[in-house]
């Protein structure tokens, strides 16, 4: 636990950004759901952020990295420690346009639509199956996000990464780990930036695709309703949310949180859930696809928090 006074005895004149103290974190999170955080940290620039981890660790202090919050459960007890966001590092910079292709820097907060859009403006083709996918840049490297065979990996050239100890460094994307909506990013590991790639083309080919994607994905998912999206991984055997509809689990509930009847692998917050609801209702809908197909379901969420 570390308090206002102490944070500013230790952090005066070398943290540099946005910080609050006891914030709730369903006002960070897509569900609108989880309890609070001690320290909501938002360095406004890398070095503030280093001088904030060398601090922390032998404080012997906990953080945890939250990028839009919108993948992540947190329990209603909320995060002891400091939360850190880096949507201060928000640069989108184009470092080499070619006649084919063209490479840019993005740093970790930049939001993922942020960047589709810049990408449609500029036709420069790659990520047009993300569109619609919330969140920022930092957490779509950490889990690979992806949608309609599109994935982060595809156009990720290397990737500035910070350790709990503020060592930084830069690491190609063959090294990472990447698979399927997930990276070798480690629980501690700071992603700062990325180098990307992307082919040139037509700013209206561009555009045309990645809103071919985006109504698809309206029709398709609730992306107006509060949810932290596809909430398990899908199995060998099929999409996760075609086992829970045949199982008959769409409109399930457990005190405010409801199954999507529009896509069944989202859990939708109708206003009162509690992540103790979103549990339970994992666990339920994870009891009865295992009844009817023999599936035992793996969470796509990350669950974060203390009970
Ligand atoms: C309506 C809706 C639709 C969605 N559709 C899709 C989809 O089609 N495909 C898909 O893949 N996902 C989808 N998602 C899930 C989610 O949007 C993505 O996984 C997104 O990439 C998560 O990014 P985030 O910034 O919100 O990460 P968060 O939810 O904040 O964090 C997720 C994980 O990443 C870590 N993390 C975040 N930022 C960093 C960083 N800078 N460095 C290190 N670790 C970090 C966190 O610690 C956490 O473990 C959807 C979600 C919603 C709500």
């Amino acid at each position: 636990m570390i308090d206002e006074r102490e944070w500013r005895e230790t952090f005066a004149g070398s943290f540099r950004g946005d910080v609050k103290f006891g914030v709730s974190l369903k006002e960070r999170t897509s569900l609108a759901i989880g309890g609070p955080c001690d320290v909501l940290a938002e360095p406004g620039e890398p070095v503030s952020l280093r001088n904030m981890l060398v601090v922390l660790e032998p404080m012997g202090i906990p953080f945890f990295t939250i990028g839009g919050g919108t993948n992540i459960l947190v329990r209603d007890g909320g995060i002891d420690g400091v939360v850190i966001s880096l949507r201060n590092l928000s640069r989108i910079e184009v470092i080499r346009e070619g006649n084919a292709d063209a490479e840019l820097f993005v740093e970790a907060g930049v939001g993922l639509q942020r960047l589709v859009n810049f990408c449609k403006e500029k036709g420069y083709a790659g990520i047009e199956g993300l569109a619609g996918i919330p969140g920022t840049v930092g957490g779509a490297i950490s889990g690979n996000a992806g949608s309609y065979g599109c994935e982060m990996k595809d156009v990720v050239v290397s990737v500035a990464v910070m350790d709990s100890a503020a060592r930084l460094d830069r690491q190609a994307a063959s090294a990472m780990g990447f698979g399927y909506r997930r990276s070798g990013v480690r629980p501690g590991e700071l992603v700062l930036s990325a180098n990307i790639r992307l082919a040139r083309d037509e700013p209206q080919a561009v555009s045309s695709r990645t809103e071919g994607f985006f109504n698809e994905k309206k029709k398709t998912q609730p992306l107006a309703e509060r949810s932290a999206g596809c909430v398990f991984r899908n199995p060998a055997n099929g999409p996760a949310g075609r086992l829970i509809d045949e199982a008959g689990c769409k409109g399930m509930r457990m005190g405010g949180v409801e199954v999507s009847g529009v896509h069944a692998n989202f859990f939708i917050n109708r206003g009162s859930g509690t992540a103790a609801d979103y549990q339970h209702l994992m666990d339920e809908v994870v009891s009865v696809v295992h009844r009817r197909f023999g599936v035992v379901l793996e969470p796509e969420i990350r669950v974060v928090g203390k009970t």
